[in-house]
């Protein structure tokens, strides 16, 4: 599909991207590049690539497509190194989970002839770093395309054709639409587990050992959450500023509501929301975008071991 891609960062992202791209054949050659060295080495002694090097300069010359898969905060200073080098022709895309800012930083620092078409898989796990990566990460998953208006049609083409090889489903839609949807079914919710699990680090000693302890109530699936990159959510946060206060201001509504509802007894109000979010797991597996299975799945969980018959 591709002579050359590049890939600048090479984290859990960009080592899924390259481990895939690999095993469907997508490119002759993988360039790798990334900030630290010790990053760079962990990539070549897992043999991510073709060719590594600590400048992405060097990395994205005469290649046909460019991944950017640094947290969006890099995106500046990623963009002044990388512009120079960049191919006429080439297509220059991003995996970040904020696309409006993606537009506005990456657009005005665009040489001529080389077409932007910003994206955003969403896959992803609490890893982070090469060794994180998996092949299958993007497959039966969607992935995201905003192309501003004046895109290159072709290059939307070329890049819808290379997530669908990854095993991805490629839906197109505008920045500011993709970053509502994205503040409240991904970035809210990561503050609500950043939140809760700050709460319990707050408490006193005794009690958070007691949560530690019994965190399998419920707890503990949140801190799955708030074990992601502290680096990557910042810049989340501070690139989807509006998006994000808009969708927690009518989160804050909807607590007070349920507040008042604990505080009144209101039983029916509170069995008439949770019967309500219960359908909302069931087409979300239905949808074929989470496990039906209990407990998540769990590999040694007990329902895990009921399954497989283990002692
Ligand atoms: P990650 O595992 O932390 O990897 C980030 C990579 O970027 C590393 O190679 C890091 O290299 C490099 N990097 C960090 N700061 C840099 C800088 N200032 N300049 C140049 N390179 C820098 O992160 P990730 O999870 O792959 O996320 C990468 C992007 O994918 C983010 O924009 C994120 O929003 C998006 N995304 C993440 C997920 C997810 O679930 N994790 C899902 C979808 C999209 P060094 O070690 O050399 O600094």
């Amino acid at each position: 599909m591709f002579e050359k891609i590049a890939l600048v960062g090479i984290g859990l992202i960009g080592s899924s991207i390259a481990l895939s791209v690999r095993q469907q054949g997508l490119a002759r050659h993988i360039a790798i590049s990334t900030r630290k060295a010790p990053t760079l080495a962990e990539a070549e002694a897992l043999r991510l690539g073709d060719s590594y090097t600590l400048s992405a300069a060097e990395a994205v010359r005469d290649a046909d497509l460019v991944v950017l898969c640094t947290p969006v905060g890099a995106y500046e200073a990623v963009m002044a190194e990388i512009a120079p080098a960049l191919k006429r022709g080439a297509i220059l895309s991003d995996v970040g989970s904020v696309k409006q800012y993606a537009l506005d930083v990456i657009q005005p620092l665009l040489p001529e002839g080389v077409h932007f078409v910003p994206g955003h898989p969403l896959a992803g796990t609490e890893y982070s770093g090469p060794s994180a990566g998996f092949a299958a990460l993007f497959r039966g998953r969607w992935c995201i395309l905003t192309p501003g208006t004046d895109a290159d049609a072709q290059a939307v083409r070329m890049l819808t054709g290379f997530w669908e090889a990854l095993g991805s489903s490629v839906e197109v839609m505008d920045a500011p639409h993709h970053d509502l949807v994205l503040a409240i079914t991904s970035h809210v919710p990561h503050l609500i587990a950043y939140n809760i699990v700050g709460t319990v680090d707050d408490l006193a000693n005794d009690t958070k050992s007691e949560v530690i302890k019994f965190s399998a109530s419920g707890f503990r699936d949140f801190t799955r959450i708030a074990a992601s990159d502290p680096v990557m959510w910042r810049d989340v946060f501070l690139t989807n500023r509006d998006a994000v206060l808009e969708m927690l201001g009518r989160f804050l509504v909807d607590l007070d509501v349920l507040h008042a509802a604990v505080r009144d007894g209101d039983g029916p109000a509170l069995e008439a929301l949770f019967t309500r979010t219960r359908a909302i797991r069931r087409s979300i597996i239905d949808a074929g975008q989470e496990t039906a299975a209990a407990d998540f799945g769990r590999v040694g969980s007990p329902q895990d071991q009921a399954r497989t018959g283990a002692e």
